[in-house]
């Protein structure tokens, strides 16, 4: 990983850092960029509007790593307001949520967070949306695909997150991609060791192509999360080639980048799902952002000092 990448990603876990971050005069304007807003009602306002747009959502109240129950608590409940609100919108048939386990309580105990995420699962099922897990640092591998085996039991719809960059992936992929199984496919964002983790790009790269051969060719529903034109291009050429029609899978990008390209696929009849963030908690998620592109990192730095 780039040096600067992995001073950033070290950056996302400081409190220090955090508060100065907060108080810069430029920040709101750059969490604006990445943030739908604080609140469930803004939330449910930017997603009226994408889906106008043609595209789907999924939605991610920002926070992880709690470290009470109580405020896993919060998150549940913030989930189910929201889902509510969907449904009441009429835009649950093309909005879903992203569920962070962290958020729920993994950290504090795997049952809480599984109880927590059945929970979430029941509303959604209620709303007739759907549920994907995020997948968050590798201590969190293990456990996450353990509560993602629980919940299909009873969800079988309830989506997960396997990350290129691991070297365990291609094992998961392949345990993963049967009927029935929604599983997006990024290259992921958190800073691991090499024992774990591919470092360099093209490696990184060249997994994740592995990977998506391997969803291609099983019988679930691929959702590749990539903004890299270089795999969007290679994307479409292998679903192609395994007879893939759209809608058989879906693109995913981030709210806030590459909003035309997010339009471009949509308007050749693409699935495209936007993953929108909303939450007071952005500093870790917006850290992520700008670790993964010095650009992101000089529109920050110039908003810092243009107020
Ligand atoms: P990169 O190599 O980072 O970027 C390729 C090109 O895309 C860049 O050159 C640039 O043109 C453009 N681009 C990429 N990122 C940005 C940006 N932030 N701003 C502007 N342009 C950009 N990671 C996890 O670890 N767990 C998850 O659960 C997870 N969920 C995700 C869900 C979605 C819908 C998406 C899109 C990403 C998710 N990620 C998740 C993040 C992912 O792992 C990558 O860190 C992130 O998508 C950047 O990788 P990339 O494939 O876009 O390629």
């Amino acid at each position: 990983m780039n040096p600067l990448r992995s001073l950033i990603l070290a950056a996302a876990g400081s409190d220090a850092v955090r508060r100065l971050v907060a108080a810069a005069p430029g920040t709101s304007g750059v969490v604006a960029r990445f943030v739908a807003g604080d609140t469930v009602a803004d939330a449910v306002t930017r997603v009226a509007r994408l889906t106008g747009d043609g595209l789907s959502v999924t939605l991610d109240y920002l926070g992880e790593d709690v470290t009470e129950p109580a405020q896993a608590e919060q998150t549940v409940q913030t989930y189910l307001a929201l889902l509510d609100r969907l449904y009441g919108a009429g835009l649950a048939g093309r909005a879903e949520v992203s569920v962070k386990l962290s958020a729920l309580g993994l950290r504090l105990d795997e049952r809480l967070a599984l109880d927590n995420a059945h929970r979430v699962c029941a509303a959604a099922e209620q709303c007739g949306t759907t549920v994907t897990l995020d997948m968050e640092d590798h201590t969190t591998t293990d456990a996450t695909l353990r509560v993602l085996g629980e919940l299909r039991r009873t969800w079988p719809w309830v989506g997960g997150v396997l990350q290129a960059y691991l070297r365990r992936t291609g094992d998961d992929v392949r345990a993963l991609a049967g009927a029935g199984s929604r599983i997006r496919l990024c290259k992921g964002a958190y800073a691991e060791p090499d024992e774990v983790a591919y470092s360099r790009v093209h490696e990184v790269d060249l997994a994740y192509v592995r990977c998506a051969n391997l969803l291609l060719a099983g019988d679930g529903y691929p959702m590749f999360a990539t903004h890299d034109p270089r795999l969007i291009a290679i994307l479409a050429e292998r679903a192609r080639w395994y007879g893939r029609k759209p809608g058989s899978y879906e693109y995913q990008m981030l709210y806030g980048v590459r909003p035309d390209e997010q339009r471009r696929l949509a308007g050749e009849g693409e699935t495209v799902r936007v993953y929108v963030p909303f939450g007071e908690h952005w500093y870790p998620y917006l850290m992520r952002r700008l670790g993964e592109r010095p650009a992101n990192l000089l529109f920050f730095l110039r908003a810092l000092v243009s107020r």
